[in-house]
């Protein structure tokens, strides 16, 4: 129960971001690649130094379990692993490892709304650290300081998220989904080389989707510059799904059919039963 769901003020994910987490999607009652997430948590769990006291087996049936006493139908799943209170002090060598997972009902991550009509995306004055500063491809409660700061201010500013540069200047990443764009003749897809951000598992789904439409899909480095030259932009994310924009600063974008075309895929897979 919520109430219940207490933990100590005094433990090490709250004060040293000693963390480490997983969003999932459930549809129909089912959670979307649930291993490869786990697999994911796992990963992100040892890039910390962390030692999970459960299987991956074990998480994956509890997450199932969970969703299915919940009776979550369409919603989102949040498995946490942190460091306990033992050792108040940067060095957490005895702390014990807690794994929490909750669900909910939830819906579209972005106002459906605003969908319809492309989102638009601040630049962030905050870049994302080079690969050699942290581990970059974890998905880690301490990595996300800068997503929310650059959320909170385009927020400020009326926009709906933040387009993120590495710390080279190149593309990266929307704060909690990965870029796509499309080229002024709709013949490719480009994105951003994942070698600072997360490697989505949507970003590697929607990629699979428009390979079987026999899109040419391109990873490469992108400077915000070259945003001019493209006619379409989307996000994909867990919780973004496929979002298609409308404008990065002063650049603008084009809602195209074909971003239509691989969210209706991507919602075909998802809801496959
Ligand atoms: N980048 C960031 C910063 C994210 O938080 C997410 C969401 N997990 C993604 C990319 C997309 O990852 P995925 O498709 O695996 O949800």
């Amino acid at each position: 129960d919520w109430a219940d769901a207490n933990i100590h003020i005094l433990n090490h994910g709250l004060h040293y971001a000693s963390c480490v987490f997983e969003g999932e999607r459930v549809y129909e009652g089912e959670i979307f690649k649930l291993e490869e997430h786990t697999d994911r948590l796992f990963y992100s769990a040892k890039r910390m130094g962390i030692t999970v006291p459960y299987t991956q087996a074990e998480l994956n049936e509890a997450c199932k379990n969970i969703v299915n006493i919940q009776k979550v139908q369409n919603g989102y799943v949040r498995p946490l692993i942190w460091r306990g209170s033992e050792m108040m002090a940067i060095s957490a060598q005895k702390n014990k490892i807690h794994v929490a997972i909750a669900t909910w009902e939830w819906g579209s991550y972005f106002d459906p709304k605003l969908k319809l009509n492309g989102i638009k995306l601040d630049i962030s004055k905050w870049q994302k650290p080079s690969p050699n500063s942290i581990p970059w491809d974890a998905k880690a409660a301490g990595n996300y300081m800068i997503n929310t700061l650059s959320k909170h201010f385009a927020e400020k500013n009326n926009l709906n998220d933040s387009m993120m540069l590495d710390y080279q200047g190149n593309i990266a990443e929307a704060t909690g989904a990965n870029v796509f764009f499309i080229n002024l003749d709709q013949t490719e897809i480009h994105t951003p080389i994942a070698d600072s951000f997360l490697n989505g598992i949507t970003r590697k789904t929607v990629m699979e989707i428009a390979k079987n439409l026999k899109i040419k899909v391109i990873e490469k480095k992108i400077k915000l510059e070259d945003l001019q030259n493209y006619k379409g932009c989307f996000l994909t994310g867990t919780a973004a799904e496929v979002t298609p924009v409308s404008q990065i600063g002063k650049y603008h974008f084009t809602v195209l059919d074909i971003i239509g075309k691989l969210s209706d895929l991507y919602q075909s897979l998802v809801r496959k039963k």
